[in-house]
């Protein structure tokens, strides 16, 4: 499955204009194009299809466009924060959270939730912590909601305060967002502020329309329309020299061209919030993702750069940090920030290299042949003179397929490189890098 980014008159679901994909079997392109929903890649999360040379009719469409009104959220952002406004008001007895509709509940509300499970005396530092009270949308093929461990957000926030950022664009990091907000709202000397941009449409629940906007990172859809399109715009303006990061972390999906095509977007509004187009300079931005991306993402953003820093979460099992036997994060920082600047903790064993400029991790050694520090997961690589790069310490050089790769693989070619990493030999299912 290949894609093309989203393009001019391209029909719509519930979740904005849909992506055209084309169908590839053995990696070879089967020609005939389709349209399907850009933000689900689950299809019992939604079912649009539409062959891309397909006539539809108008009373397909009509309905279509029924279809797609009634498949929005049942409150409108805007009604959202006036029940939040009248929600606050209520006595700490009369405050429920319904578990199963994961929204929070007016007195006159009850009534029909009576058979859902919910949570009673929300209190304010509830509110204040969404991220805790909703459950994570682990579906992950869609929303693949992983959220930072204490540790690492504390990092994120400190080390873009440090550069001296005021004011984060946080797509799809409802966590981020939420310490910022938390801390705004208890420090008065915190200065920091946050717009949320997520397809998470429970946290307008928590935020107004200053603070969240509903957008779709795959195809730089905005539910909100013009107005929140406006909201984004004014945010990303730097007034009284508050400069602006965008931090975003993606679900790992691999749809990296359609995120690269509406982060360029997104730094294309920040380009044209001033008239001189800030002198051609890029927006900075952290993007986390795994470091098996890495090529996929300099693909598109070649400006951009890895540190070692291991992002972990807290309810991904996996994705948590090394030290004593746990399994390492593959999650990485890339940003187009000089990585020099980049300080990492060095009491969690990060340390500088001064040949390569940038913190790496502890494992990493500098290989005077590459002259860099070439490890990509921590563990320290090895260099293979018949490949000229260093490898993963587990890989061996494979005569057949002529470059270093697990000791158990099937020597057969493909031409078309790996969805994953980029490389050839494999297709994404026997990625090595997502063994
Ligand atoms: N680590 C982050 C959460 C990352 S999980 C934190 O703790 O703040 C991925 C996030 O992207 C989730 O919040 C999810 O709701 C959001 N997301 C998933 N698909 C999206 C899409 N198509 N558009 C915008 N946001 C999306
Ligand atoms: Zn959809
Ligand atoms: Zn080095
Ligand atoms: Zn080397
Ligand atoms: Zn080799």
């Amino acid at each position: 499955l290949a894609l093309f980014g989203p393009a001019p008159g391209v029909p719509s679901c519930p979740h904005g204009p849909a992506l055209l994909f084309v169908k590839t079997s053995q990696g070879r392109q089967e020609g005939r194009r389709f349209y399907a929903c850009s933000a689900c890649r689950d299809r019992k999360d939604c079912n649009f299809f539409q062959w891309e040379d397909e006539k539809v009719s108008e009373t397909r469409l009509a309905a279509r466009e029924e279809y797609n009104r009634n498949h929005q959220p049942s409150f409108t952002h805007r009604q959202n924060v006036d029940r939040y406004k009248n929600f606050v008001l209520l006595p700490l007895s009369k405050r429920r959270f319904c578990q199963e509709c994961q929204q929070l509940l007016l007195p006159a509300e009850w009534e029909k939730h009576s058979d859902h499970q919910f949570l009673c005396n929300i209190t304010t530092t509830q509110l204040k912590s969404p991220s805790q009270l909703l459950y994570p949308l682990e579906n992950k093929k869609t929303n693949a909601q992983y959220l930072f461990a204490d540790r690492s957000c504390k990092f994120l926030l400190n080390l873009l305060i440090d550069l001296g950022f005021r004011r984060v664009l946080s797509v799809g990091t409802p966590r981020l967002h939420e310490m910022i907000q938390l801390k705004a709202s208890q420090e008065k000397e915190f200065s920091v502020r946050s717009l949320l941009l997520d397809i998470d449409f429970r946290y307008s629940q928590f935020y107004t329309e200053d603070e969240f906007c509903h957008y779709n990172m795959f195809n730089h859809h905005f539910f909100g329309g013009e107005a929140a399109r406006e909201t984004c715009r004014k945010f990303l303006y730097e007034e009284n020299g508050e400069r602006v990061i965008m931090v975003t972390d993606p679900p790992f999906g691999g749809l990296v061209e359609a995120l690269a095509s509406s982060f360029k977007k997104l730094m294309a509004m920040w380009n044209e919030t001033e008239k001189e187009g800030h002198d051609n300079k890029e927006m900075p931005m952290f993007w986390i993702f795994p470091y098996f991306f890495e090529s996929r993402i300099l693909d598109f953003f070649p400006s951009f750069s890895m540190m070692d820093y291991q992002v972990d979460y807290d309810n991904h099992a996996l994705y948590k940090h090394g030290k004593t036997g746990r399994r390492q994060s593959p999650v990485r920082i890339f940003t187009n920030l000089t990585p020099s600047m980049i300080v990492l903790p060095e009491e969690e064993g990060y340390r500088f290299c001064t040949i390569c400029q940038r913190y790496v991790s502890s494992g990493n050694q500098h290989c005077e042949m590459c002259n860099s520090c070439t490890s990509k997961d921590g563990r320290r690589w090895k260099h293979c003179v018949l490949c000229k790069k260093c490898v993963k310490p587990s890989w061996v050089h494979c005569s057949n397929c002529n470059c270093c790769t697990l000791q158990k693989h099937s020597c057969e070619k493909s031409d078309v490189g790996c969805f994953v990493c980029g490389k050839a030999g494999h297709k994404r299912s026997a990625c090595p890098s997502l063994s």
